[in-house]
């Protein structure tokens, strides 16, 4: 697809979104869940599908115009944007390069329709950061394997039908799809979050679940090399812009409040300790965006630097927008402080990203290993 019908994609999705999701962002909070009315007309649209091949009824979009799409349905509300980090990203992404034909023919196209939710379940209660030691395993029965364990954190996973799930056994860490109507899956909700509300997530029980050998993804014993490292890529790709939709929303609500708003007769924006705020978010997020188009245009041309620039991307972005929200809530005063005020909601959903597809601290263990073999000068022999 040419640049152009790409670019009308994202306008129309823009509109979309100031139309269907932006207004009823917080009634979603409210309601702790993204409406299945809302995840339909994605569907209709392909958004569910952004990236998937147009064989399997996708946009085909390629991934700088996917980026800008999760922008603008993040700009609007991080828990919708949930669906296409999960769905399209993590478990789309991961099933479109190492499904086999069948598993595409079977869930990929379903997925794209909307008529099947995935999600992506690594994380347990004991387990997290530690990804290679999780523990829900598998066993193998004849042609069937049986799994047991717990996920926890899993978004989307309350209403999906499938979970891209990681589990360990005789061979080593293995991915499967498990279906929700296999007996022995139950998924409870999990409330009280800080953000990511209404992003329907669940703690996944599995108790003796029989899943078919054909519900493998990749190879048994494989499953962390390709299944979880192509899904935590895409997973990053996704987070990266959620980082700059944020602190582009973030930035737009700073700037109109200081431009209505007066204080000692004169608009905000006029101070000059307000404009240093200004200026720094606008830097920041003017470099967060060209990390973001950096990666999408290594990940487009295939380029091995790929994976570590989307890695730096992710752990930029997710770190400027808890900053620029913070300074948003700053610019808005006790405003800022008020549900009445997106920047109040911007400024949680910002700390979710410094957690989400590894955390901070991960990024920056691994964007320093790379640094210390790239810009490592052997001092010349003497
Ligand atoms: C809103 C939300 C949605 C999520 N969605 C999903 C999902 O869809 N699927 C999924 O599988 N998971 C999901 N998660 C889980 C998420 O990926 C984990 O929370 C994350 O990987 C961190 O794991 P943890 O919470 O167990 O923290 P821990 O691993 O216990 O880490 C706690 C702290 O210790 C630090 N730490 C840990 N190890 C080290 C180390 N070696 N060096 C330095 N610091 C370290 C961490 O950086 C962190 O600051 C979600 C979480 C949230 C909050």
């Amino acid at each position: 697809m040419d640049n152009t019908s790409q670019q009308k994609i994202v306008d129309e999705a823009r509109e979309f979104a100031d139309r269907e999701i932006r207004p009823f962002a917080a009634q979603f909070e409210a309601n702790e869940a993204v409406p299945r009315e809302l995840i339909d007309k994605m569907a209709q649209r392909g958004y569910l599908a952004a990236t998937f091949p147009a064989e399997y009824d996708g946009l085909g979009l390629d991934p700088i115009y996917y980026g800008l799409l999760t922008e603008e349905i993040g700009k609007a509300d991080a828990s919708t944007r949930g669906l296409l980090t999960v769905h399209t990203s993590l478990a789309g992404e991961a099933l479109a390069r190492w499904g086999n034909k069948e598993q595409k023919e079977k869930w990929l196209r379903p997925m794209a329709q909307g008529k099947k939710l995935a999600c992506f379940a690594l994380t347990e209660p004991e387990v997290g950061t530690d990804a290679k030691n999780v523990k829900t395993s598998y066993r193998k029965e004849g042609n069937k394997y049986i799994i047991n364990g717990a996920k926890k954190w899993i978004t989307f996973g309350n209403i999906a039908d499938l979970f891209l799930t990681v589990t360990t056994g005789e061979k080593g860490i293995t991915a499967f799809i498990i279906e929700r109507e296999m007996p022995g899956v139950k998924t409870t909700p999990i409330k009280g979050l800080l953000a990511g509300k209404a992003s329907h997530i669940a703690e996944i029980q599995f108790e003796n679940v029989e899943v078919p050998a054909e519900n493998i993804v990749g190879k048994e014993g494989s499953g962390f090399t390709y299944i979880v490292n192509t899904a935590l890529d895409h997973g990053r790709y996704s987070i990266a812009w959620a980082g700059i939709a944020i602190a582009q929303e973030a930035l737009e609500a700073m700037i109109t409040y200081s431009r209505q708003r007066s204080q000692f007769g004169k608009k905000l924006h006029t101070h000059q300790l307000i404009q240093g705020i200004i200026g720094d978010a606008v830097t920041k997020v003017h470099a967060g965006r060209a990390l973001c188009l950096r990666a999408g245009q290594l990940r487009k041309n295939n380029d091995s630097n790929a994976v570590i620039e989307t890695t730096i991307a992710k752990y930029f972005t997710s770190k400027i927008a808890m900053e620029v929200a913070v300074d948003a809530v700053q610019v808005h005063g006790g405003n800022g402080c008020y549900n009445k005020y997106p920047v109040e909601r911007l400024f949680r959903e910002a700390k979710i990203l410094e957690i989400i597809e590894g955390t901070s601290q991960v990024q920056q263990e691994i964007i320093s290993s790379y640094g210390l073999r790239a810009y490592f000068k052997p001092p010349a022999k003497k």
